[in-house]
């Protein structure tokens, strides 16, 4: 099995959904974690308290909007400051909107890219110095099947998760010939409060009951027909934390039901 003792690592969007998934998974794996995100502040000091006792590691939580520069700069020095190192860094938080390109909000453009895209460069910028001054590290970039191919009324979430694979391949390329990776996981559907947000667009778009998005719009594209499941994903995070992962770099991995095949 793993081991991530001694290991310290930030994942962006972990207060939910898939970012939660993968703060159990590398916990569970010994190392110590900075949670971020949004969310009612109760249920974030429980999920912090019972992961620490859970798996018997360190958490702490930070509540950086990942838009705000000053705020992952903060974040970043909390995480080093409080748990000693920055070794893994799991760029995650992300969010939706969905509309046809000339209705697209303009505000909406600007905050997808800020949060999906601009976070992740500027987490990689400030994480580096301390993957490189321990000489080891990972980063793993949470983009979607959306990074490899668009769908409509998505220009914004699609821009946003090319440009993450497009900035993964490069971060790769210049730490190769270090002990830093960095990969990219596109994932399918995954039934997550982002996705379920998503029905409810969708079928308000396309004039449709909620179940018809899901089984005509949104898995239609997934030829397994079924949704992805967090844990499965965090797994494959743990995988890439692994030493046995320290050959991939680069990579853009999809977990998608098929969907990419086509
Ligand atoms: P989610 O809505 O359940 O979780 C998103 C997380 O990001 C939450 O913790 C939220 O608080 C946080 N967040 C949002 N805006 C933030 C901000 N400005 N600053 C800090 N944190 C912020 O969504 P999810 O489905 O778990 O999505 C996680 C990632 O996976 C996203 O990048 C998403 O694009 C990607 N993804 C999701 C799916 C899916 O089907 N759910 C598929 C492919 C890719």
């Amino acid at each position: 099995m793993t081991s991530l003792k001694n290991k310290t690592a930030l994942i962006t969007g972990s207060t939910s959904g898939i970012g939660l998934a993968i703060a159990h998974a590398l916990a569970r794996a010994g190392a110590n974690i900075m949670l971020n995100g949004f969310g009612d502040e109760k249920e974030i000091e429980a999920i912090r308290v019972s992961l620490e006792k859970t798996y018997n590691v360190s958490v702490r939580y930070s509540s950086a909007d990942v838009a705000n520069k000053a705020a992952l700069e903060t974040m970043v020095k909390d995480t080093v400051k409080t748990l000693g190192a920055l070794d893994i860094l799991v760029n995650n938080a992300g969010i939706q909107y969905v509309a046809p390109v000339i209705e697209f909000p303009d505000e909406k453009w600007e905050a997808i890219l800020a949060i999906n895209l601009t976070a992740a460069f500027r987490l990689s910028k400030l994480a580096l110095p301390h993957m490189i001054q321990s000489d080891w590290g990972r980063i793993v970039n949470i983009a979607s099947a959306h990074g490899m191919v668009a769908s409509p009324f998505k220009s914004a979430y699609v821009a946003a998760k090319h440009g993450l694979v497009g900035l993964t391949k490069t971060v790769a390329l210049e730490m190769a010939e270090s002990n830093i990776t960095c990969n990219v996981l596109c994932p399918g559907y995954v039934k997550t409060p982002l996705v379920e947000k998503q029905i409810a667009e969708q079928a308000k778009v396309h004039n449709l009951s909620e179940d018809r998005v899901v089984k005509d719009i949104l898995l239609a594209a997934q030829p397994n027909k079924k949704f992805i499941k967090p844990e499965n994903l965090a797994d494959l995070v743990l995988f890439l934390c692994s030493d046995s992962a320290e050959g991939m770099t680069g990579e853009v991995i999809a977990m998608d039901g098929g969907w990419t095949a086509h």
